[in-house]
């Protein structure tokens, strides 16, 4: 059966009502997301179901992750407008873009040189300019801008790794997603006090893994 088309703003109410109704709650995390469409970020086949909570294919073969998901995790994240923030998996740059909305400055690092020019060329077209993107191994963090005040890996370690948490600044947060890749991962929220490191498991997700060196295409 053929439903009627529904309007730009019935769709964005549809969106957002699904972010509530997943948990994503907090006000500044759902201004940021209702300000960032997410169609520009999904080419080809899949671009007409931007708006649908789901993770969808990009290049490259890596995926775009479900709206909620970015939701909880920006949200998890509890991004001031002073902070600070690494993005570890580019990605199609949704992620980003959400974080440059909420925080003062954004590095986002991929693997695949191509993603990254890709979402380069979007951060264009949308005005972002407080967004820095970077081919590399992002395992390794960002020396030369650390301490961060906020990290998030998009991409499943075992473990967190080493030089994320040596990046993090004292009173920082970091947000990721750790286990095997084809088992039960946990989205989890590490906090780094004086006292040294607190976790708080958040819930199960599933993300592609993260991959040491560069990508096939450079
Ligand atoms: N945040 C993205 C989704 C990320 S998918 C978005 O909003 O669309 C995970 C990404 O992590 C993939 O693009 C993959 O290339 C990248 N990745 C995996 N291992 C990596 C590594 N060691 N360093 C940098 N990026 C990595």
């Amino acid at each position: 059966m053929n439903e009627p088309p529904i309007s730009e703003a019935e769709r964005k109410m549809q969106f957002l009502y699904a972010l509530r109704s997943k948990g994503v709650t907090d006000a500044r995390v759902l201004t940021a997301m209702e300000a960032i469409d997410r169609g520009p970020f999904i080419r080809g086949i899949f671009a007409s179901r931007a708006y649908e909570d789901m993770p969808l294919p990009i290049a490259c073969g890596q995926t775009i992750s479900q709206p909620s998901v970015v939701g909880l995790m920006s949200q998890a994240l509890q991004v001031s407008s002073r902070d600070k923030v690494l993005e570890i998996g580019t990605g199609s740059g949704y992620q980003a873009a959400i974080l440059s909305k909420l925080a003062r400055r954004v590095y986002t690092i991929d693997r695949h040189r191509r993603l990254v020019q890709e979402a380069r060329g979007v951060f264009e077209a949308m005005d972002l300019n407080n967004i820095t993107a970077i081919t590399a191994d992002g395992s390794f963090g960002l020396a030369e801008q650390a301490p961060f005040n906020r990290i998030i890996v998009t991409a499943a370690a075992e473990d967190p790794p080493g030089p994320l948490l040596a990046q993090l600044k004292e009173g920082g947060i970091m947000v990721l997603p750790v286990g095997q890749s084809d088992t039960v991962q946990h989205l989890i929220r590490v906090r780094k006090t004086a006292d040294g490191l607190e976790y708080d498991e958040l819930r199960a997700v599933r993300f592609v893994p993260l991959l040491e060196g560069l990508g096939k295409d450079g």
